[in-house]
């Protein structure tokens, strides 16, 4: 399979194949939280909030894992999609989807911190979709570091935290080829109709921490995928740039 030529025309909203949408970070949107932001990002919001619990897993006091632990938790709100989406208590379990996503979430921040340094206590992550438009679970990672860097600060204000636990910032973006030809970060039209779909975590070293790519009834070959990967961290490298301007200026 070889790369379209006219690799440059806009998609479907205006936007070059190595474009994102425009994301921005507004913090401290839940008071109560630890640290809390909503990432707007297109026409995908998500609210990242993080709080702390005293005490770890039983797990790990049963094992007599030192340090703290941290978790993640997903849903997408009832009205974050066109059609009411119920919410998962009504039905009485979690979705497959959310489950994975959280999931997935969890790992990725787990990959860049030091859960010793933590200390003896559990770290929540809560990400509520407000409005869905592809890029959930990247949105969810991306505004997700810098809840918890605002969580870290907090904690370390209060002397809590002494060292540092981060070991790199991480970022999330979503690609795929869409009318066979490789694209950056897909909206939610681009994403239902994608040939392969692909969601890409990496740290600040340029490191991959989660790597997935699907084809979608479809198959990609070596090309596709090496056009993605760069595309990928394009989008990673100003996705991390924006998270730290939004922590500068926090
Ligand atoms: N979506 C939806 N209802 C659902 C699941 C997904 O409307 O129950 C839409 C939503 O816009 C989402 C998109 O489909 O962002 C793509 O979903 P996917 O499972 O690929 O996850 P995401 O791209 O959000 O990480």
């Amino acid at each position: 399979m070889s790369l379209p030529t006219d690799s440059a025309a806009a998609r479907g909203d205006g936007r070059r194949p190595d474009q994102i949408r425009s994301v921005r970070f507004q913090n401290h949107i839940a008071p109560h939280a630890t640290g809390s932001t909503l990432v707007e990002w297109g026409n995908t919001r998500v609210i990242c909030a993080v709080m702390v619990e005293e005490s770890v897993p039983g797990w790990m006091k049963a094992q007599k894992v030192d340090g703290g632990w941290l978790t993640a938790e997903y849903s997408m709100l009832p009205y974050s999609t066109l059609d009411r989406k119920a919410r998962d208590i009504a039905k009485l379990k979690l979705d497959g989807r959310s489950q994975e996503i959280q999931r997935l979430i969890g790992r990725s921040l787990r990959a860049v911190v030091d859960l010793q340094k933590l200390g003896p206590r559990t770290v929540w992550v809560d990400c509520d979709v407000l409005q869905a438009d592809g890029g959930t679970r990247t949105a969810s990672i991306t505004g997700a570091y810098v809840a918890l860097s605002l969580a870290v600060r907090k904690l370390q204000g209060e002397g809590l935290v002494t060292a540092d636990p981060f070991r790199s910032p991480v970022a999330a973006v979503s690609l795929g080829v869409v009318e066979g030809r490789p694209v950056l970060d897909l909206n939610y039209v681009e994403d239902s109709g994608a040939e392969v779909d692909m969601n890409l975590v990496m740290n600040g070293a340029g490191e991959f921490i989660e790597l997935q790519a699907s084809g979608e009834e479809s198959t990609f070959s070596d090309a596709h995928l090496s056009e993605l990967l760069r595309l990928g961290r394009l989008g990673i490298r100003q996705l991390l740039d924006l998270q730290q301007a939004a922590l500068a200026s926090a």
